[in-house]
């Protein structure tokens, strides 16, 4: 009778062990980019359906090409209302440009629309329409207005350099909420790494070698996002020479800075996706600056020169590919 006991015993933990680590994955193409999620444990089916519908709302409140988000009423003034989703991203950005000294700024929308990131149609423009699109980039052209916001100075948002990161903490409250304990979630480079792997470990993220070798660094990641922005994950050639998707809202042309990539870890991912932008833009020198100053964000940055410069914790346990040259920053 006791052996009958122990076996049930042994096959309740059994099965339970196998609900735990039981894995269910989801492919998507939204805001413009693959998405995938992998959950391990129970509901996760019904966690990931959830998660789908909700991206997919999302998309719909910052697409600034959908004449029904939010995002497109506000830059043609047809409402200064706006959802609480679209009202807290556009608050995080709001205070990650005056962190960044507008380094990062929602407001490059006309820019963007001139390099022809907005209808695929790229092109170089000239330097006299640069001037005239730049006289309304400067995020304080953003005035928040009850439940909304109002516009000035002919600003138009564009929310792509942190609606994704958002909608990763967005997914990681939903897989949480149904009791998903684990999760994988890249959100095209987007990267949210929830609880541990099933085996226990932290989850390991790769941080990808900006001319698409197998990687450039890896570390370990627990209940935190790893985001990057680099300078080949969109861009277009004229007369060879590269042009990417980064705005320096100084200039109006793609920031030149002497880096590749640039990896931020945080717990807040639409913090980390916005600073990831802002700190490309920024380049090296004030980067590196900003680093010593926030000990509160992991970074990693690829140089143009391919020198990894990484300021993360120990906990982390950052490792290298070979031949990589790696300079650790020091902090305050
Ligand atoms: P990310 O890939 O997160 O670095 O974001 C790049 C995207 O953010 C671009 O495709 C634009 O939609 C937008 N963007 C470009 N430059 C900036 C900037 N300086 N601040 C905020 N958003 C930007
Ligand atoms: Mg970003």
């Amino acid at each position: 009778m006791k052996k009958i006991g122990i076996f049930i015993l042994l096959l309740c933990l059994l099965l339970c062990g196998c609900a735990e680590r039981k894995k269910t994955s989801r492919s998507l193409f939204c805001m413009d980019t693959v998405m995938s999620i992998e959950a391990y444990g129970k509901n996760g089916a019904e966690a990931l359906d959830e998660a789908e519908k909700e991206l997919k709302r999302l998309e719909k409140l910052f697409d600034r090409n959908n004449r029904e988000s939010d995002v497109y009423k506000l830059n043609n003034r047809i409402t200064d209302k706006a959802e609480p989703e679209t009202e807290e991203v556009i608050d995080k950005a709001l205070s990650a440009a005056a962190d960044t000294d507008g380094a990062f700024d929602i407001t490059v929308a006309p820019v963007m629309d001139l390099w022809g990131f907005y209808d695929k149609h790229y092109r170089v423009p000239d330097d006299e329409s640069i001037k005239n699109a730049l006289k309304s980039v400067d995020y304080r052209n953003v005035f928040k207005s009850g439940n909304g916001f109002v516009l000035t100075n002919n600003a138009k948002l564009d929310l792509g350099g942190i609606a994704k990161g958002y909608a990763s903490s967005v997914t990681a409250d939903i897989l949480h909420r149904k009791g998903v304990k684990s999760a994988m979630i890249n959100l095209g480079g987007n990267v949210y790494a929830m609880g541990k792997q099933p085996n226990g470990k932290k989850w390991h993220v790769a941080i990808a070698d900006p001319d698409g070798g197998s990687y450039a660094a890896a570390l370990y990641a627990e209940n935190e996002a790893v985001v990057t922005s680099g300078d080949y994950q969109r861009y277009f050639e004229e007369n060879g020479k590269k042009y990417h998707h980064i705005i320096n809202p100084e200039t109006g042309y793609p920031a030149n800075g002497k880096i590749r990539s640039v990896t931020v870890i945080c717990a807040d991912a639409a913090r980390a996706d916005a600073y990831s932008t802002a700190l490309f833009v920024m380049g090296m020198d004030k980067a590196k600056d900003f680093l010593r100053k926030h000990t509160d964000i992991g970074a990693v940055i690829i140089s143009d020169d391919k020198t990894v410069y990484y300021a993360v914790s120990q906990e982390h346990e950052i490792s290298f590919s070979d031949g990589v040259r790696a300079v650790k920053l020091e902090r305050e």
